[in-house]
């Protein structure tokens, strides 16, 4: 088994990761910062030293289980490892889980968005609400989720907008199957499990859970994106269970198609049998014309994106070499600052040289033309026809001898040297700014001054700076490019996945017939009743929360009264009247209510089992 390295004690309960520890966990993982806590326990974020670079940041789960029987870590080993073979694009992938002491922790896929919860509540405030298109993109993506689970036999159980995770703006399920690998899988899990909000009513009528209790969830999500508040709401826990088990279904503001409306309240009928399977809701018209389009708009961002793509490659690459021939000028004439004088002389002799060569080229085309012409002139004069080839031959060869078989290069040049040429039928003009009249001083400062013209503006100085520079702003532009590749990769790797899942429903049709009720295979030791120690955990969680929420005196008086009202049968009124004279709103009491609901639960079966035990403390 895998120990931590390091532990710090937090109180006297249990041990668990230190936020500023900088241990490795399970020999890979280090903590980077806290994310939150859970109903289960707290969630980090991690590095995975032995994961990809982009893939290294994890999220880390921590829960503490007390001594775990040797059976219960063999069950949720096999039950982690079929979680872990799982892969959609709109479910937080499941790496891996391990026990340590007292902690089982569980890592998953990081979403750096935030929860769809988190979302909410700051469209809320900001007084606004999602698009319509964007409402119904993220419930296909939900869907699709779903399904693929729903097909593996993998029920959610609690299924809430904190557990729906932004990653580039597409939604990612967690938890998925989580609440078994915790909770073992019968009602009672399931209850405990759930978020009284978005249980269906046979779940908290206890009359069993399947498929279709997930369905129910997803609905009451959904009506949440539309209208950003809960779709069964109440200031008390069992005033929530009342609405959710005898309430109608909500509608949708008349703003939303009235399809839409209808599969909300499908999702939200009373009767499971009655419900929609994820399939089913995938496969209805209106959802179908939904995902034809959204499949078309992932596509096409696919193809925008790998477009732009290039585009940005082929704009650095451009720029890249830009910047080079820059470089190589830049190099160039630094080589001319490390010459000497005398060499300086002979570079600027060499270009004079070439300028002369092209004069001499003209000159050479322009008496080529003169001797066609005189022939011409000739021609005129009746002169025969021969001649006039033979002349004409002869003043083409010469001008061909002129302009080609002497090619003139800075070498013929500079071997020859000035005089020979300013000698020749070249006129002396050629020569007249040439510098090699004077002498080259021998000492090379003078010389430098003398010599100093054009070349020496471009400094060693200047030239290492920008070279510097280039190297700095390649070295930027590669990270930058790699970033965006990067990015773009992940993303795109997640749009794709969700464009062939939609390829998939779209042409083969092959959706389950969504009426699962035979869950996840029972490991070897059978279905898994409720692990109590978990529900301990979770109780205790919610006492802390409360406690923090009120503070310890308010919450043992709410405690108490709540406790007393339930056996005295006390009016919903009267409650109501009572709470609100402790606390500013009487819902702020909602988690001591579903504590005790819990707790009473919890003490109902293990008086069943013959084993009376204290959940408390
Ligand atoms: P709950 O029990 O309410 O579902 P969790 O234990 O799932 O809470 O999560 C606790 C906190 O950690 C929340 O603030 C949640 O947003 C954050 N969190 C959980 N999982 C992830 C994840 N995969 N990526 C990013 N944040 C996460
Ligand atoms: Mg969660």
């Amino acid at each position: 088994m895998l120990r931590f390295q390091e532990v710090v004690t937090h109180g006297s309960s249990f041990t668990s990761i230190s936020t500023c520890s900088k241990a490795l966990i399970a020999g890979r993982y280090t903590v980077q910062q806290k994310l939150g806590r859970g109903s289960f326990g707290t969630v980090y974020l991690v590095s995975d030293k032995k994961a990809k670079d982009e893939e290294q940041l994890k999220v880390l789960k921590e829960t503490s289980v007390g001594d775990l029987k040797p059976n219960e870590t063999v069950e949720a080993n096999l039950e982690a490892q079929l979680l872990s073979r799982l892969d959609h694009p709109a479910i937080v992938k499941f790496y891996t889980s391990f026990v340590e002491g007292e902690s089982f922790c569980i890592i998953t896929e990081y979403c750096e968005g935030r929860d769809l919860d988190f979302k909410i509540q700051e469209y809320k405030e900001a007084g606004k609400i999602f698009p319509e298109s964007q409402i119904i993109e993220w419930f296909i993506q939900l869907l699709l989720g779903v399904n693929y689970m729903h097909e593996r036999r993998i029920l959610h159980r609690d299924l809430k907008a904190k557990n729906i995770f932004l990653k580039n703006n597409l939604l990612k399920i967690g938890d998925f199957g989580v609440s078994r690998l915790l909770m073992g899988s019968c009602d009672l899990a399931t209850t405990f499990t759930g978020t009284p909000f978005y249980m269906s009513p046979e779940a908290l009528q206890h009359q069993g859970y399947d498929t279709k209790s997930d369905i129910w969830s997803l609905g009451c999500i959904l009506y949440e994106m539309c209208c950003l508040d809960h779709a069964f709401t109440g200031h008390n826990f069992l005033s929530v269970v009342l609405k959710i088990v005898e309430d109608d279904a909500p509608s949708l503001p008349d703003s939303y198609p009235s399809k839409l409306n209808t599969v909300l309240h499908s999702m939200l009928s009373k009767d499971p049998a009655m419900r929609p399977s994820a399939a089913e809701i995938l496969r209805s018209s209106y959802i179908d014309g939904q995902l034809q389009n959204m499949k078309c708009k992932f596509a096409n961002m696919i193809k925008e994106d790998q477009v732009l793509n290039s585009q940005k490659e082929a704009a650095h690459i451009i720029s890249a070499v830009q910047k080079r021939v820059h470089l190589q000028t830049l190099r160039a004439l630094s080589e001319v600052q490390k010459m000497t004088p005398r060499e300086r002389m002979r570079l600027r002799k060499l270009n004079i040289a070439d300028e002369k060569a092209k004069k001499l080229k003209q000159l050479a085309e322009e008496k080529y033309q003169e001797n066609l012409k005189r022939m011409q002139e000739l021609r005129s004069r009746n002169f025969h026809q021969v001649n006039i080839d033979v002349l004409h031959e002869s003043g083409q060869q010469i001008a061909e001898h002129l302009i080609t078989s002497q090619p003139v290069t800075s070498l013929d040049y500079l071997s020859i040297g000035c005089n020979k040429q300013t000698d020749s039928e070249t006129p002396g003009r050629f020569c007249m700014s040439d510098p090699v009249e004077h002498e080259i001083p021998e000492d090379p400062l003078i010389a430098e001054e003398y010599y100093n013209d054009g070349f020496d503006s471009c400094s060693e100085t200047s030239e290492e700076e920008e070279e510097e520079e280039e190297e700095e702003l390649t070295k930027v532009e590669e990270i930058e490019v790699s970033q965006t590749v990067c990015r773009t990769n992940r993303q795109d790797s997640d749009i794709e996945a969700m464009v062939r899942c939609m390829e998939n429903i779209l042409n083969t049709g092959s959706l389950g017939s969504g009426t699962v009720t035979s869950m996840t295979p029972p490991g070897p030791g059978g279905s898994r009743a409720l692990n109590s120690t978990m529900a301990a955990t979770k109780l205790r969680h919610m006492r802390e929360s409360a406690i923090q929420k009120l503070g310890a005196e308010i919450f043992e008086k709410v405690y108490k009264f709540l406790r007393e009202a339930k056996q005295r049968n006390t009016s919903e009124d009267e409650i109501k009247g009572y709470l609100e004279k402790m606390v500013c709103r009487a819902s702020d009491c909602f988690e001591v209510d579903q504590l005790l609901y819990f707790e009473d639960q919890l003490s109902l079966i293990s008086a069943n089992a013959g084993k009376p035990k204290s959940v408390m403390h």
